[in-house]
């Protein structure tokens, strides 16, 4: 396939740096252009960037480029987006961008407008016709394709399988977030060591929103809602990297413990063949009750697996799990990656 040339907006952030990781050596996507705010425009990348957030550094030839103000995105040069933005300003260059090009997002600007899919490509696929509806209400020859806010994720990727199968009553979700999903710097580290901060501003709401928009049935031009009881409470604790969840469900047919755990295991996510950032059978069911857990676990898989552990019946009726999901990785830059592959590879793009 004709590598296609990208341009990374938010470059240097946390989300942006996780882009730069997984694009070097992609073999359908390089990075041509790297974007920022005026604190780094004109700035060498490796002059702005003085703490890299994963295990594999950039090449010489991505520490030597010249980071671009995104005011002055020269679309001409490029023929992808990848957008990681904070959601406040996230709009106005997204939009500018998705009038002429294809723009895969990690931010939430347009994550809850009717015509546009929140895409998570295992899961709610058939969501990506909205892209045709998209460019005929705004008239754009682009489009703009949101992932999910990173704590949404693991809920619905977990969900899925069971809601399919048995249906859901109710879904309550316990968050203990990382660090790292606060961007860089993110929350002060005297807010935050040896604690615990039971509130992030707007997180459950867009959970909410988020989950049931993915879990929703595409018809006539639009997204009929996933209709069963959600709610959730959002923590931040001080792990790393990692989004970990206790999530409670009921299901609307009766099933059994171990018919849950097969449908979860058996989901056969995208083949790797096809889509180099996908991996089969996504979701990990472990047995061990101490797994998973964000130091140990969080980076297996290539960051890309749901793991779920703890998995037993509740004293009502119910069932609950531990789920864990890399949010820098799965919840935002590979994540999109992996929708872009698809979007490339089944002629969107
Ligand atoms: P971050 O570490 O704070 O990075 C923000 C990036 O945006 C930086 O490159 C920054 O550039 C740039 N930026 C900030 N203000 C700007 C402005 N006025 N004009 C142009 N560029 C500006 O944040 P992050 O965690 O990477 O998050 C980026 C986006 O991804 C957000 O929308 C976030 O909600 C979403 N997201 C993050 C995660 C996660 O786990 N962190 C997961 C899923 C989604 P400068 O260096 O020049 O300031």
């Amino acid at each position: 396939m004709k590598k296609l040339k990208s341009a990374i907006l938010g470059a240097t952030g946390m989300a942006g740096q996780q882009f730069i990781e997984a694009l070097e050596g992609h073999s359908w996507f390089e990075i041509t252009d790297l974007y920022a705010s005026e604190r780094s425009a004109g700035k060498k990348y490796k002059e702005r960037v003085k703490v890299w957030h994963g295990p594999n550094p950039p090449s010489d030839e991505i520490w030597e480029k010249k980071v671009k103000l995104v005011d002055d995105i020269d679309l001409d040069a490029i023929d992808i987006v990848f957008s990681a933005l904070p959601g406040s300003i996230a709009r106005k260059y997204e939009e500018k961008c998705a009038k002429y090009k294809p723009v895969i997002s990690t931010a939430s600007a347009f994550r809850y407008d009717d015509d546009v899919p929140i895409l998570i490509p295992e899961t709610n696929i058939e969501h990506i016709k909205l892209i045709d509806v998209q460019r005929k209400n705004r008239g754009w020859d682009g489009f703009v394709v949101p992932g999910p806010n990173c704590t949404t994720v693991g809920l619905v990727m977990s969900l899925k399988p069971i809601y399919d199968a048995f249906g859901l009553e109710w879904v309550i979700m316990v968050s203990m977030q990382a660090i790292s999903g606060a961007g860089y710097p993110g929350v002060p580290s005297y807010d935050i060591i040896a604690n615990v901060i039971p509130y992030i501003e707007n997180e459950e709401s867009k959970v909410k929103k988020e989950t049931l928009k993915i879990l929703g049935k595409f018809q006539d031009g639009k997204i009929i809602n996933a209709n069963f009881k959600l709610d959730c409470k959002c923590n931040r604790v001080t792990s790393i990297n990692g989004h970990m969840e206790s999530i409670f469900i009921k299901t609307k047919d009766p099933c059994g413990l171990e018919d849950i755990k097969d449908v979860l295991q058996k989901y056969p996510g995208l083949d790797p063949n096809k889509y180099p950032t996908a991996i089969t059978n996504p979701i990990i069911v472990t047995d061990d009750p101490y797994s998973p857990q964000p130091r140990v676990d969080v980076e297996k898989y290539g960051g890309m697996a749901t793991i779920v552990g703890g998995l037993d019946e509740t004293a009502f009726n119910g069932f609950k799990y531990t789920c864990l999901s890399h949010n820098t990785k799965r919840g935002a830059a590979k994540g999109e990656i992996l929708v872009a592959e698809y979007l490339y590879k089944e002629g969107f793009i």
